[in-house]
């Protein structure tokens, strides 16, 4: 059989555009010229390619992050969970530490901003610029090469990624914040929307619970204990983030696997979990937690522990198109989360290369870099939509008191 890897090879080449097809013809060139001097071989052959601008658009309640080159190559990545205009304004201003740098050393650049304002070292917002960065990075890095991103990572593990959210794999919501309560008033109406929902994706199909942090733990683990009958895949966010404490609490007290990790950032956010071991499966977000380059890393950080990976993704297909090239690559992956029924972007703005399969998975992005094609003469429209614009979470809880979700 042929390997679909080849055949996605091949059509690539009819993806490549005309810049960067001369930009990697260049390149191959300088490797046949080199073959007589192994010691060329080892040189960066890419020395050639520069940054030379860096846009920033709002698009709808993502920031898009375009940088390009001299080599007429350009790279996209995409900003979630934060403001859209404070992610372009931060973006811009990183440029100062990114013109004139050579694109495809990635973890150079990563390292660079990430550690650029004296010890600092990332944050919530940096760190999400960051990570729209670093998959523009890759972005031109498989393009100047004629490569997916997933080949420059060693190339793919599986055929194919396991998705939801589909007709068969679910994930059930809190529904709102709940203040503590024990009540069957409170307590009900969740186990029973998650036993519908398993009756409706049926044995075959696939339920997760999202518990949003929006639970208070004491009432996590009676809910926990209630819906133990109907098989959920994971309990995910059962706390808020890096209360490592009340995380080892919840694991000696509930049976039913947990997830957590997309509002955790880096591998340095990551390792408590593992180290404690309190989690059962990891979620890092490719938009959130630094990126393609931190993702590999975490990835390979929770195989160490036997901790499969379920990436968190509520970007467009841009960052839906990111996050699979480091799936792909992932050893130990349960299941990708993505939205592709325009609610996150309208149809068009950032056009996917993967397919869709009718028994849950995807297929890899096709094409060099990222493979997906970005159009920006979308941006207007979606900007103009009002539905589509950024507004803070003004959120309490029935008496008046602030909560996070
Ligand atoms: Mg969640």
């Amino acid at each position: 059989m042929a390997d679909p890897h080849t055949k996605a090879a091949l059509s690539r080449r009819k993806l490549l555009t005309a810049g960067s097809m001369a930009a990697g013809l260049a390149m191959l060139a300088d490797v046949s010229h080199s073959q007589d001097n192994p010691a060329a071989n080892v040189e960066d052959r890419g020395t050639n390619i520069q940054i030379t601008s860096l846009k920033g658009f709002r698009v709808g309640t993502k920031a898009y992050i375009k940088i390009e080159t001299n080599r007429q190559i350009t790279g996209w990545g995409e900003v979630t969970g934060l403001e859209p205009m404070v992610a372009v304004a931060l973006a811009q201003s990183l440029f100062e530490l990114l013109d004139g740098e050579n694109p495809t050393r990635v973890e150079y650049l990563w390292q660079k901003l990430y550690r650029s304002h004296r010890d600092m070292r990332g944050g919530p917002f940096m760190t999400h610029v960051i990570s729209a960065i670093d998959m523009a990075l890759w972005d031109i890095a498989g393009k100047a090469w004629g490569l997916p991103v997933y080949r420059l990572l060693g190339g793919p593990v599986r055929d194919k990624v396991r998705y939801y959210s589909h007709a068969k794999a679910h994930k059930v919501g809190t529904g709102g914040p709940h203040p503590h309560s024990g009540d069957p008033r409170d307590i009900e109406p969740l186990v029973k929307n998650i036993k519908q929902t398993r009756e409706r994706v049926g044995p075959d199909g696939t339920v997760m619970f999202d518990a949003h942090c929006a639970i208070p733990p004491a009432m996590l683990i009676q809910l926990a204990a209630a819906i133990e009958p109907y098989d959920i895949l994971f309990l995910e966010e059962p706390a808020v983030p890096g209360n490592i404490e009340v995380f080892k609490r919840l694991k000696e007290s509930i049976k039913i696997p947990l997830a957590t990790g997309e509002r955790d950032r880096t591998i340095w956010g990551m390792i408590p979990y593992l180290q404690e071991r309190c989690i059962d499966i990891l979620q890092p977000d490719c938009a959130h937690t630094g990126g393609i380059s931190q993702m590999h890393k975490i990835a390979t950080l929770a195989e160490a522990y036997m901790v499969p990976l379920a990436p968190h993704c509520t970007c467009s297909e841009l960052g839906v198109s990111a996050s699979l090239q480091a799936a792909f690559v992932v050893p130990f992956l349960v299941i990708h989360e993505m939205y592709l029924d325009g609610h996150l972007m309208p149809p068009g703005v950032a056009n996917k290369t993967f397919k869709v399969l009718d028994d849950g998975h995807v297929t890899a992005p096709e094409g060099p870099g990222l493979g997906v094609h970005v159009d920006e003469s979308q941006f207007e429209k979606v900007n103009a939509d009002p539905k589509r614009k950024f507004v803070w979470p003004k959120l309490t809880l029935p008496d008046g008191s602030v909560r996070d979700y």
